[in-house]
Parts: structure tokens; C-alpha cells; sequence
């Protein structure tokens, strides 16, 4: 099996799109196939090599690794359409000594006419097929008059069955599929031609992609028939259901919740959005939430894939995302929230040995609770800021500092001078007695006003850890801080 991912990438890509690649390679990978990254650019206005280079970037970031491609190389390349022109034309060179093309003269205004008079009289759009057969006269006529032509395709009388491995088998009448351009005046190839020239010349037996294309499927099998393709070897289509945002509009465009760099942004795990992505249209039977990468591949088929749109559903996303970094292995986690912690400016880049071990200890205390990485930089900035940037959230201060805080803030001052060894459990001891026991707070009132003046935030990690992270000084010092 051979599959592809063939992007015109303008900007981000979106989860429609992700999904779609992530389905096809599943499929390369689970019937043991190679899976191929090609970018289709020959209306090169929209595409940018940022956005190519941001595409490639995305896909590996999900880990869907391709075996040929962009970037790779391989036996059928190159794998960008834009350096592939030559062969475009020397296809379209050959259609047309063999009739399954000609050049069509028509202007704009003319076919806008022809549309207009088709509509007045109720028949469907399309070319009439006027070029089709034009005596040699009409056409230095239009040559002396400066007419450059497109080239259409000639579509056979008939039907054409397309094999669908969601859809079944989906018929189109040739009557609705009327003659279409495939290549402008200026040389350059219409999609339905490098699409078809690709797939077929690239060997690829699974076109997976969004069922916006199916109407494209009766023109690219047109063209793979006057390439000489045997019927065997036409390859299986896989058209996709829409994916759409949760309150069923189409997905927005730009960065959003649609587009997947927005969710590496916000600290979502890939294989969480992988996981994610594979459930909006396909699940493995059951109720199975949680896959990994492998048991994905493993348990994936086309044929399972549904036909009905996917809804994004961002509390199952974080439900998912929240449930594998609890899985994660602990130092795995530190590696992830790394990045989340530099961002911040809590840690340089590279951290040093001094911040690597504060956040390793840390680490563990907030792996149970942040749903999404980037709210490991909130939950320890109390720890990694310099204490010059320490600040207490006013809002936090206004509701927790008040004056009757004051007394439970001088209790626990006195009690942590107190100990000797400056650890966990005797810190959690010596606050409960003097604070729980002694001056006879609620839990909630006796902890609230420490945890808010040496973390400067109503949520923190555990209290009593946090503390003896922080250390005697710092946290001595914090409760003076709140107290002046
Ligand atoms: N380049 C097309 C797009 O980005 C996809 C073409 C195809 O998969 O056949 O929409």
C-alpha cells in the first residue's frame, strides 16, 4: 500500500487536515506500506516555504514520519509540484496528440455568457465543449486575434464508478462532469492534472482526503485512464468526512482551535492530539478513548472510518491530553514541561544544573494536576523566578491577606522557626499544631494564608513540599513579606 499527504499549505495547517494526514498514514503504516509527503503548489500565490517548512514541522511533531517526500527525497521524486512542470506538460503534450485534450480559445466573458444563458434555461453549469472540435480557420482566427488558449481535458462519454473505502462505491454520469481545464495559458497545471499525473506516476494505491474532493474523483480516474493506467491499478479513494468546530460551524480559519501549532502552543501533548484527532471520524470499536500511536496503527482501518462529520470536542481533547501526562514517566514530564518553563523565562534555554534539579524535585508535585504543559510555568514560577520578581497575585492577596490573616502568618512564622530540619513532614506537623490544634483554624483558613503568601497564589502545588522546595529562608522570608 502506498499513501500520501499532498498539502497546499497557506498557513497553518488545521486539525481537517491533520486528521486526514494522520489517517493515511496510519493506514501506510498498518498494512505495512510506505506513506508520501508531497506538496501540491503550482498555484504558487498561496503557498510560502514557511508554510511548507511549518507543515513538515507539524507532522513530525505528531510523530507521522513519512518514507518519501519533501525534505527526504525518494524514487519519485521531487515532491514538490512546482519542480515537477516539465513533466506536467509533456503529459498534456501527450493528450493532446492523442485527443484526450485540445485548446479551448474561450475568453472570460464568453463562458460567463454560456453560464448565464445555461442558467436562464435551467440546465447545469459547465463548458459546452465549444473548442472541442475547432477547424483550423476558427483557430488562427483566434491566433491572429491574440487569444492564448487553456487546454481542457476531453471527458469520455459514460460513467464512472468511483471505489471509496468510506463512501462504497459512489457513481458519476460523465453528463455532469463537463470538459475541464488542465492547463493555463501561461503553462501552468490545474490541479486535477498534477494530482492525477502524481498519484498515479508516484504509485500511490489510497487517496485519503476530504470529501470536499470527491466531485474531483470521476476528472483525476479521467486522466489516469488516458495515461494508460490499468483499471486494477486505479487507485482506492478514502474521502473523509468534514471535521467541524463544536457548535457545528465550519472550522475557522487561522490560529484557533483548529490549527495544531495552537495546540502545541497551549501545552497539549502530540500524542494526546493524535489520539484526539484519530477519534473525530474513526474509533476502534467499544468505547476505547486512549490509544497509543502503536495500538492506533495496530487497530486502524479505512473501512471503520464513519460518514458523518467530526465535531471538535476540546473538553475530550483535555481529558485525554490530562491523562497521558499523567502517564508519563516522571522525567519525561520534566523534559515536556521544559520548554513551557523557558517560554516563561523561569529556566534558560538550556537549563543549568541548579534549575534542572529544582525542577526535577518540583516536577512531581504538579504531574497529577495540570491538564495541558504550559500550566506547569504558573504553578512554579514561585520556585524558578528570582525572588526579586516574586510578586502575590492581588487578587489572591485581597481575598486570602485580610487582617484576620494576620494571626495564623505570625503562628506559622514562630512555628517554622522552630525546626531544625527543614523537610516535609515536620513542616506539615508544626504548621498543623499551631495553626490546626493550637490557635484552632479550619484546615482551609489555617493553610490558605501561607500557601498565598510564599507561593503568591491561591492553587499551588502541595502546600508542605512546596515549602520545603522553597527552603527556610525563602519561605521565612515570604511570610515577613505578607506580614509588612
Ligand atoms: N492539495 C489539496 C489540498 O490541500 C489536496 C489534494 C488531494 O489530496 O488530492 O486541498
Amino acid at each position: 500500500m502506498r499513501t500520501r499527504f499532498a498539502p497546499s499549505p497557506s498557513g497553518d495547517l488545521h486539525v481537517g487536515n491533520l486528521r486526514t494526514a494522520l489517517y493515511a498514514w496510519a493506514w501506510a503504516r498498518h498494512t505495512g506500506g510506505q506513506f508520501v509527503f508531497r506538496i501540491e503548489d503550482t498555484d504558487r500565490s498561496r503557498v510560502t516555504p514557511e508554510a511548507i517548512a511549518a507543515a513538515a514541522d507539524t507532522l513530525r511533531w505528531l510523530g507521522l514520519d513519512w518514507d518519501e517526500g519533501i525534505e527526504v527525497g525518494g524514487d519519485f521524486g521531487p515532491y514538490q509540484q512546482s519542480e515537477r512542470l516539465p513533466l506536467y506538460r509533456s503529459w498534456v503534450q501527450r493528450f493532446l496528440a492523442a485527443g484526450n485534450a485540445y485548446y479551448c480559445y474561450c475568453t472570460q466573458e464568453e463562458l460567463d455568457a454560456e453560464r448565464e444563458e445555461q442558467r436562464q434555461q435551467g440546465l447545469p453549469p459547465g463548458y459546452s465543449g465549444r473548442c472541442r472540435e475547432l477547424a483550423s480557420s476558427q483557430v488562427s482566427a483566434f491566433q491572429k486575434g491574440g487569444r492564448l488558449p487553456v487546454v481542457r481535458f476531453r471527458m469520455p462519454t459514460g460513467s464512472t464508478v468511483v471505489r471509496d473505502a468510506i463512501r462504497g462505491e459512489v457513481l458519476f454520469d460523465h453528463a455532469n462532469v463537463p470538459d475541464f481545464v488542465i492547463m493555463r495559458a501561461n503553462g501552468y497545471p490545474l490541479y486535477n492534472l498534477a494530482a492525477a499525473v502524481d498519484d498515479s506516476m508516484m504509485e500511490i494505491t489510497h487517496i485519503v482526503r476530504g470529501d470536499d474532493l470527491l466531485a474531483s474523483a470521476p476528472r483525476q480516474i479521467a486522466i489516469f485512464r488516458a495515461m494508460g493506467t490499468a483499471e486494477a491499478d486505479i487507485p482506492v479513494y478514502a474521502h473523509t468526512p468534514h471535521v467541524l468546530e463544536s457548535d457545528g460551524k465550519p472550522l475557522s480559519k487561522g490560529y484557533g482551535t483548529s490549527s495544531v501549532a495552537w495546540y502545541r502552543d497551549h501545552g497539549y501533548l502530540p500524542e494526546a492530539v493524535v489520539n484526539y484527532l484519530a477519534l473525530l471520524g474513526w474509533s476502534p470499536g467499544g468505547d476505547r478513548e486512549d490509544l497509543t500511536l502503536a495500538e492506533l496503527v495496530k487497530l486502524f482501518d479505512l473501512e471503520r472510518v464513519g460518514t458523518t462529520a467530526g465535531r471538535l470536542d476540546p473538553r475530550k481533547l483535555d481529558a485525554i491530553n490530562g491523562h497521558k501526562i499523567r502517564a508519563l514517566d516522571p522525567t519525561d514530564f520534566v523534559l515536556r514541561i521544559t520548554p513551557f518553563l523557558a517560554r516563561a523565562g523561569l529556566v534558560t534555554d538550556t537549563p543549568t544544573e541548579e534549575q534542572a534539579g529544582v525542577v526535577a524535585a518540583a516536577a512531581p508535585l504538579i504531574q497529577e494536576r495540570v491538564v495541558h504543559l504550559s500550566e506547569a510555568a504558573e504553578l512554579l514560577a514561585f520556585l524558578l523566578a528570582p525572588d526579586r520578581h516574586f510578586e502575590v497575585d492581588p487578587e489572591a492577596a485581597a481575598r486570602v491577606l485580610t487582617e484576620d490573616a494576620k494571626a495564623v502568618l505570625e503562628a506559622a512564622d514562630a512555628a517554622l522557626r522552630t525546626l531544625l530540619v527543614w523537610e516535609k513532614d515536620a513542616i506539615e506537623r508544626v504548621l498543623r499544631q499551631a495553626l490546626v490544634d493550637e490557635l484552632g483554624r479550619r484546615p482551609k483558613h489555617a493553610f490558605g494564608p501561607v500557601r498565598v503568601a510564599a507561593t503568591g497564589r491561591r492553587v499551588s502545588p502541595p502546600l508542605f513540599e512546596s515549602l520545603a522546595l522553597l527552603g527556610r529562608d525563602r519561605t521565612l522570608s515570604r511570610i515577613q513579606q505578607a506580614l509588612d
